[in-house]
């Protein structure tokens, strides 16, 4: 989807480098994640080792990219990166694992995808610092044991319950992120607009931040659009007043809500009488993926306290019906 309020990375987004926190310090909120790691990345250094497994789980665009960056930066060590999908066949990830270097980080993005015969290569790595590899075909194919240097692998989730145990239990970290807080999202848009030499006053960055649906890349998306808006309607400088037109005028409402989100709660509310009704149901009725309603847009809608997960299905509350009344559509 190419919707504004997608925590997907958008296509033109490839080159945030600029606003990525590099250190512990530029990243906002989490603090015991933040603290966790830090811990233990000062304790690994201090006995020269490398640092243990380490899982993030949780929504899209809460920072599991950013974290593996850090954690490699302070570190000392390289990073890989690749997403379960692409290693399709064991030699893919063998070719990744031999070309890292003592106590380089190896990040895979949506581990939970991983072929399962590609994640039984990962067990051995992740344990004993070796993989299997086999050698010719057919009856003379003999399976050869290939050291690897020590290394920390980071993966990350959006749902760590499609984790096998296996691979689950060979991780010595395994952190959730939750979506941020307001505050933590304001600070967020007020450290990006300071690197974009963008002037701000705090009512924009909470304007925008209650807006981003829990979510720093979606915050930092909108304070983008926002800042277009200003430099073309005004003076270039956003304040609560900017931030509001901008945002209203790209059908984002004052929760963060855009016209999907509508569409599944009015299905939910009118369709189905308040529910409880399945998540297939509701996917088809506003077609989309079940899973894209379930991992992008039902996170927050559930932290807001408008649907209720029950085991007959969805449920709207009186705060979504009340919200989806009074808001006006585009
Ligand atoms: P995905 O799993 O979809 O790749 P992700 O969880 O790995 O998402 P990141 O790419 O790490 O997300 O973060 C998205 C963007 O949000 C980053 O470019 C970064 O600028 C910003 N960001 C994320 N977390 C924070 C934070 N805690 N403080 C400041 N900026 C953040």
């Amino acid at each position: 989807t190419k919707r504004i309020t997608s925590p997907a990375t958008l296509p033109e987004e490839v080159d945030d480098a600029t606003i990525r926190p590099a250190r512990f310090d530029e990243f906002v909120g989490q603090p015991q994640v933040k603290e966790t790691l830090a811990i233990a990345i000062a304790a690994a250094k201090k006995r020269g080792e490398s640092l243990d497994h380490i899982l993030f789980s949780g929504p899209p665009g809460l920072g599991k990219t950013t974290l593996a960056r850090i954690i490699a930066r302070e570190m000392g060590v390289a990073i890989r990166t690749t997403t379960g999908p692409v290693l399709d066949r064991p030699g893919d990830l063998a070719a990744q694992l031999t070309a890292l270097n003592r106590g380089d980080v190896l990040f895979i993005d949506e581990i939970h995808r991983l072929n399962p015969v590609v994640e039984e290569i990962l067990y051995p790595a992740m344990e004993d610092s070796c993989i299997d590899v086999m050698i010719g075909e057919g009856p003379g194919a003999r399976s050869v044991q290939l050291p690897l240097e020590e290394f920390t692998l980071v993966g990350a989730t959006t749902k760590v319950g499609l984790l096998g145990s296996p691979l689950r239990d060979r991780f010595g970290f395994i952190f959730r992120l939750n979506l941020y807080e307001v505050g933590d999202l304001a600070a967020i848009v007020q450290r990006s607009a300071g690197i974009m030499q963008t002037p701000i006053t705090p009512e924009g960055a909470l304007e925008i931040a209650k807006r981003s649906r829990g979510t720093p890349r979606i915050a930092n998306r909108l304070l983008r659009r926002v800042r277009d808006f200003a430099l073309v309607r005004g003076d270039g400088s956003i304040d609560g007043e900017t931030a509001d037109l901008a945002l209203t005028m790209l059908g984002i409402d004052q929760l963060g809500l855009d016209d999907l989100d509508r569409r599944i709660l009015s299905v939910i509310a009118y369709d189905f009488g308040g529910g409880p009704v399945g998540v297939k149901t509701i996917a088809i009725s506003v077609g989309e993926e079940v899973r894209t309603v379930e991992e992008v847009y039902e996170p927050y809608l559930i932290q807001i306290g408008f649907i209720k997960r029950t085991p007959q299905g969805r449920e709207t509350t009186a705060a979504a019906e009340e919200h989806i009344r009074t808001t006006p559509r585009e």
